[in-house]
């Protein structure tokens, strides 16, 4: 807010209001709310999509970061279905959340890496996450393999959630006007992983290993954390063509190379350098 009153919108806080009807319209349409629900919703901002949230569910906790927006919000909806808790979103506990919860958020773009792995993280809690984000990263987290988009995040969100783009944003639709374009995206926890790896953190670990040298044959790759005569040996045993690159290799051949690794050294043969 400036002297007179009026207010500014911070580029800090990812600040871009949506204000084009049809798009709150597709985004309440494709959430599927249901009265007796209770949505979260991440940075309000002005309220665009909380009324629609507020009359389709029974209960809407929207959290606000900006001082300003989270005293008008609080106004504008007291003695209503929805409360407006002024904090920031990353120190917010979830433990109280009611179980079985809708997430949306037209998410702040500089934050959305830890949202997503915030949320990921209690996963269990909630039956759908939906987002808009920057197209461009919205296609990285939904990209499969053989693409370039793919990557070590799009491997880490999918272990643990369906993911799918339901629509494109065109940057008009915001005010103030991002560079970029923007869509909607749905994640959708999975119980369990379609292949679980016997350890997470080594899975990770593989992974960003090789897609932090993706031009590089997979064998080559590897051998930053492998001890290179065993990262043939290893992609050997698993079944997996030495001569692919990190984004021809799907997660389910990742969680194959890491459930091996898992058991090579279980069994005393040493696979990694440290
Ligand atoms: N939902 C509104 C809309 O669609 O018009 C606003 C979206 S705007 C892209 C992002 C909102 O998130 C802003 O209101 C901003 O103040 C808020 N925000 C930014 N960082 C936040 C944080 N760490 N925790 C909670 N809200 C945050």
């Amino acid at each position: 807010m400036n002297k007179r009153g009026q207010f500014f919108p911070k580029r800090s806080l990812g600040q871009n209001f949506l204000i084009n009807p049809n798009i709150v319209e597709r985004i309440i349409a494709s959430c599927d709310l249901k009265p007796t629900g209770t949505v979260l919703e991440i940075g309000p901002g002005k309220g665009a999509l909380t009324h629609s949230f507020s009359e389709c569910s029974q209960k809407v906790i929207a959290v606000e970061k900006d001082d300003h927006l989270a005293a008008q919000l609080s106004e504008t909806f007291k003695n209503t279905n929805v409360s407006i808790i002024h904090a920031d979103i990353l120190k917010y506990s979830f433990d109280e959340l009611p179980d079985n919860i809708k997430i949306i958020g037209n998410l702040p773009y500089n934050i959305a890496t830890p949202i997503i792995e915030k949320v990921l993280d209690c996963r269990e809690k909630f039956r759908a996450f939906y987002m808009t984000v920057q197209l461009e990263y919205g296609q990285r987290i939904n990209a499969r393999p053989n693409s370039k988009s793919y990557g070590s995040f799009s491997c880490f969100v999918q272990y643990y959630a369906d993911t799918k783009i339901l629509f494109k944003i065109k940057n008009s639709s915001f005010q103030p006007v991002p560079k970029v374009q923007s869509c909607f995206l749905k994640l959708e926890p999975l119980k369990s992983p379609r292949h679980k790896a016997q350890d997470e953190k080594c899975l990770f670990r593989i992974i960003r290993s090789c897609f932090g040298q993706r031009r590089k044959m997979i064998e080559n790759a590897l051998s930053t954390i492998v001890h290179k005569e065993k990262a043939r040996e290893l992609l050997k045993i698993s079944d997996i063509d030495p001569k692919l690159r990190a984004e021809n290799i799907s997660l389910e051949k990742y969680v194959r190379i890491s459930n091996m690794a898992v058991k090579e050294e279980a069994d005393g043969r040493k696979i990694f350098i440290n």
